[in-house]
């Protein structure tokens, strides 16, 4: 009888699965949601939308009218094609399996977005971290070393980047892209709401970039909807590996229905987290020993003198937090603090008065 080792992919065999701590009970600040839910009346009409919709027909693989809503809503700029995934982190696969040929490689400054090395391990091929300086700025003159030496296919750029937060200056970005004319750049602007910047207005303006997105910190991470824009030259070819099906009947109901509603309730909230982060990143900083690095996210990175112990008080506070201090070096003694609520946040705060006075 065969076993898992005698069919699976010994790389495969050797990784873990994506760790998701249970939440139940915890003020849960480790994954960059929004903490709002939807106001009562409009979760019910929400409530109305869904339940007119079909559930025995496969959903359209490229729905039209959703992707003509979410282009004009969103500002894509015309000429632009958008390609829908389930979760920014499918298109994230899908680029990579796109991108597989025979040598091919994929690079970002690190520490980053966890699922851009995954996916190259998924797609097996091989992925090139360059890190960023010890203040967790871009280390643009290494990027462009590493983009002559490797010339990968694929580049990503989290505008601003997760976990530390960092928006890189425009000029950088720039730079990197025009010395990266082999490979695709993706900008990947999950956190765009709170950083207010964004490179879709020019994204067809070089003939390399492409830009990505999601719903998630917006308020709408249940739903699972990323989506990629730029031109149809890139997003054809990246189209031919997306599974037939991948965005469900009830998340492109629900995402159309909330496009309604982005600037009067989701970008109000946006709004309300912006100020919430400057808040909570005053009030941290002040704390002893504590770092607090600029954040152009709804979150923050925070070093502290000893990010264990920090993370187990507030763990017994019942918080959760995200510890990144083993994820990479240059992230030695810190945490990644979602911003929450105003009483959440002052829940955290209370709690990490507990170990930094
Ligand atoms: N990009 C970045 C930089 C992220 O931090 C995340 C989520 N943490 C994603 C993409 C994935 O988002 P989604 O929920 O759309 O899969």
């Amino acid at each position: 009888m065969t076993t898992p080792k005698d069919v699976i992919r010994g790389d495969v065999l050797a990784m873990t699965s994506y760790p998701v701590p249970d939440a139940t009970g915890f003020v849960k600040l480790d994954a960059m949601e929004n903490p709002y839910e939807l106001p009562d009346a409009l979760a019910r009409q929400l409530g109305e939308h869904l339940a007119g919709v079909a559930l025995n027909r496969y959903p359209a693989p490229r729905p039209a009218a959703l992707i003509d809503k979410l282009k004009r809503v969103m500002g894509v700029p015309a000429g632009c094609a958008v390609l829908l995934g389930n979760g920014s982190d499918e298109i994230i696969s899908m680029i990579a399996v796109a991108c597989a040929k025979p040598g091919a490689k994929l690079l970002a400054p690190v520490p980053a977005f966890v699922m851009y090395q995954m996916s190259a391990k998924f797609a097996q091929i091989e992925f090139v971290g360059v890190p960023h300086r010890a203040d967790l700025t871009l280390d643009t003159e290494a990027m462009l070393a590493a983009i002559a030496e490797h010339r990968p296919a694929v580049v990503y750029l989290a505008y601003p980047n997760n976990p530390t937060g960092t928006l890189y200056p425009e000029e950088d970005v720039e730079r990197i892209i025009a010395a990266a004319g082999q490979s695709l750049v993706v900008i990947d602007e999950a956190y765009q709401p709170f950083a207010q910047k964004s490179w879709l207005p020019r994204v067809l303006e070089f003939g390399n970039v492409v830009v990505m997105r999601t719903v998630s910190k917006l308020g709408l991470a249940g739903i699972r909807l990323g989506y990629l824009a730029g031109s149809p030259v890139w997003l054809d070819e990246l189209d031919k590996v997306r599974p037939p099906y991948n965005v469900n009947v009830l998340t492109q109901a629900a995402a159309e229905f909330m496009l309604d509603h982005i600037d009067d309730v989701l970008e109000v909230q946006a709004a309300d987290l912006r100020a919430e982060r400057t808040r909570l990143a005053d009030a941290v900083a002040a704390l002893q020993g504590t770092t607090v690095f600029p954040s152009a996210g709804n979150f923050l990175l925070v070093r502290v003198p000893d990010a264990d112990a920090v993370f187990e008080t507030l763990l017994a506070a019942r918080i959760l937090v995200k510890n990144v201090s083993k994820i990479h070096p240059l992230l030695a003694n810190c945490l990644r603090l979602t911003v929450g609520t105003p009483d959440e946040n002052a829940q955290m705060l209370a709690a990490l008065k507990l170990v930094l006075k």
